[in-house]
């Protein structure tokens, strides 16, 4: 028991060893080739992604989590953009409608107007409108619009100066790199009033990923080597801060700190959002309704005191849709705004683990399959278990998210769930096969002199007796005996004894042919069978064998050396007999009248 024990670790240390290897070999390949390395890790990348899509679109099946109702989203929508079409005939509609809309909410004290909308300067036809619109925009502490970047190049248009106050100064005191990763080189440039004005101005710039796929939302933007904030989380920031203070600090383990919420980012800056539902499923009013609020033909009237209202647009004339990680929904650009946002109130963005946590989730996950394999004796039963193993592990993965916002890596651990399974079975059956032969070995040698044993002695002679009465040939056996051995343990010890026994062993061996097998009989007895070999040629080679015996100096220590001798007695089938027994019984008769006739010789009956 002690030793089967001892025998399963001995299996288990290899197998670590192979799954070690293996890891290494990958790891020293990939390491190499960098394009096989990149098509290795974009392919981990797309596929992780992918399990993220689908831990997010489940969990948001489950209304989890739960979105925050502060958030108020104006949309213009379909019926908003055909009511604004028939009231003002043409798109965009003029910006004095916005102004109207703003003094009417700030009645009601809101916490904040958004407009993921961007007021480019290009509008000139009602002057009057546009003075009004922003004299209103910059009357007021908490309104917010947008800024796009773009990658025109600056012979198409100058890159303009941003003014100093919109930009954010960061204490970055992690390796988080906002590097431009987008090539914005440039920015679409808004109406100077309010670029220059008092109203705060944020980035509504999104990031996509390979796949077209949004993910994530990039909190810091740069620009001509300075920063600035992304719309919505400007917004945010300035509502955790409860104030209009624009410095940042990022911790050591690139964390992002606006008042209480930590907001995690990758090492590009990017913030990983965290889901709350198909589009619209923040609070949505349709814009048109404000219209028909304030002309009095709602019927309905909207709370908006502390509200963070949104204004963007969801209608398909406009096309702002993102892909985004909710299967089969696409998003508009303000919703994004407002899933961001969100985020940030609630703290609820995603964490994903970093290399070294990730590492020792593959180290468990290898040790708990390796271990399965290991100490069960049944490959079904090792499957089954890897096989629900691998369901628990997306289950938790799954509720890690939900629960903790936590994103732990799915496909690496899957594929070194599948890698410690073959490792594991394979390192099992080639440690069981070299303990066979072990076993073999064990129950047929002999372990002091490495002869065959008694019992291998036996069946090989019957074997053999067989095959030579089948086939018409002879066999034949010598046994032979060490001469006044007693005597010779006496004087110099068992030990001398023990190695002498030993080196007949090998004398005979040497003397032998390779076809002829060499026993232990027992005691300082030991036999030769040979196969197909005439009474003659046994007795030649018996001869043999007492000649080089006695020539040879037989080492008790290193250094001290003594004569041994040997007497010997040889049988021949089927001269001599035609059983085993008998044959043995004749070879024996034969080494007795080789001892009462003076020994160191061979004797025949
Ligand atoms: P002879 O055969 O010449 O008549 O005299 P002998 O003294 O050799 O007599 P016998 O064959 O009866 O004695 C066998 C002795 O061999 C007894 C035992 O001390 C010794 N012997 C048997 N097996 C071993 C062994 O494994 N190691 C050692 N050192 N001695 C052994
Ligand atoms: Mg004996
Ligand atoms: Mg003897």
């Amino acid at each position: 028991m002690k030793n089967l024990t001892k025998t399963k670790w001995f299996t288990f240390g290899t197998y670590l060893l192979l799954v070690l290897a293996t890891l290494l070999i990958g790891f020293v390949t990939l390491q190499n080739n960098s394009t096989l390395r990149n098509v290795f890790i974009s392919f981990f990348e797309v596929a992780e992604n992918r399990t993220f899509d689908y831990r997010q679109t489940i969990k948001v099946y489950h209304k989890h989590p739960i979105p925050n109702n502060d958030i108020v989203f104006l949309a213009i929508d379909e019926p908003s953009l055909e009511y604004l079409w028939n009231k003002y005939g043409e798109w965009p509609i003029p910006r004095r409608v916005y102004a109207d809309m703003v003094n009417y909410i700030e009645k009601q004290k809101p916490q904040s107007i958004v407009f993921d909308l961007l007021f480019l300067k290009s509008l000139k036809s009602d002057i009057q409108g546009e003075k009004y619109f922003v004299e209103t925009m910059n009357k007021y502490d908490n309104i917010y619009t947008g800024l796009n970047f773009d990658d025109m190049t600056p012979d198409v248009r100058t890159p303009i100066d941003l003014p100093e106050r919109i930009e954010l100064k960061i204490d970055n005191k992690s390796n988080v790199n906002f590097k431009n990763k987008y090539g914005m080189q440039n920015c679409r440039p808004i109406m100077p009033e309010l670029l220059n004005g008092k109203v705060h101005v944020g980035i509504t710039n999104i990031v996509r990923g390979s796949d077209g796929i949004i993910r994530v939302v990039s909190p810091v933007l740069q620009y001509k080597d300075k920063f600035y904030p992304y719309l919505s989380f400007k917004a945010g920031n300035d509502y955790l801060k409860m104030s209009h203070d624009n410095t940042l600090v990022i911790d050591k383990k690139s964390n992002m700190h606006v008042a209480q919420t930590k907001i995690p980012l990758t090492k590009d800056g990017d913030a990983i959002l965290n889901w709350y539902g198909k589009a619209g499923t923040h609070t949505t009013i349709p814009f048109y309704m404000i219209e028909k609020e304030m002309i009095g033909k709602a019927g309905t009237k909207f709370d908006f005191k502390d509200k963070i209202i949104i204004i963007g647009t969801t209608a398909q004339a406009l096309h702002d849709t993102k892909s985004v990680p909710i299967q089969d929904d696409v998003y508009p650009g303000a919703e994004v705004q407002a899933t961001f946002l969100n985020n940030m109130l609630d703290d609820n963005f995603i964490h994903k683990t970093g290399t070294f946590a990730n590492f020792l989730i593959i180290l468990a996950v290898i040790a708990i399959v390796g271990s399965i394999a290991m100490f069960s004796t049944s490959t079904l039963f090792v499957t089954l278990s890897t096989i629900l193993f691998t369901i628990a592990y997306l289950f938790i993965s799954y509720y890690v998210m939900e629960l903790y916002n936590v994103w732990i890596p799915v496909i690496v651990p899957i594929i070194a769930i599948v890698l410690a399974y073959t490792l594991s079975l394979l390192t099992k059956y080639l440690l069981k096969s070299r303990d066979f032969e072990y076993q073999y070995k064990l129950a047929t040698i002999d372990g002091l002199t490495e002869l065959y044993n008694h019992r291998y002695f036996q069946d090989t002679l019957k074997q053999q007796m067989d095959i030579a009465r089948r086939y018409n040939q002879s066999v034949s056996l010598i046994i032979c005996d060490i001469d006044f051995f007693k005597k010779f343990n006496d004087t110099y010890g068992h030990q001398a004894g023990d190695a002498v026994l030993r080196q007949v062993a090998q004398t005979l061996k040497k003397n032998s042919r390779t076809t002829d097998y060499v026993c232990r009989y027992g005691g300082e007895e030991m036999s030769i069978i040979l196969p197909n070999t005439k009474a003659e040629e046994a007795l030649m080679l018996a001869n043999r064998i007492c000649a080089a015996v006695a020539e040879k100096p037989f080492h008790l220590t290193p250094v001290d050396t003594a004569p041994v001798t040997i007497s010997l007695g040889v049988s021949t089938f089927p001269e001599n007999a035609q059983t085993p027994q008998d044959l043995i019984e004749w070879a024996d008769k034969g080494l007795y009248y080789a001892k009462e006739h003076g020994r160191n010789q061979v004797g025949r009956y």
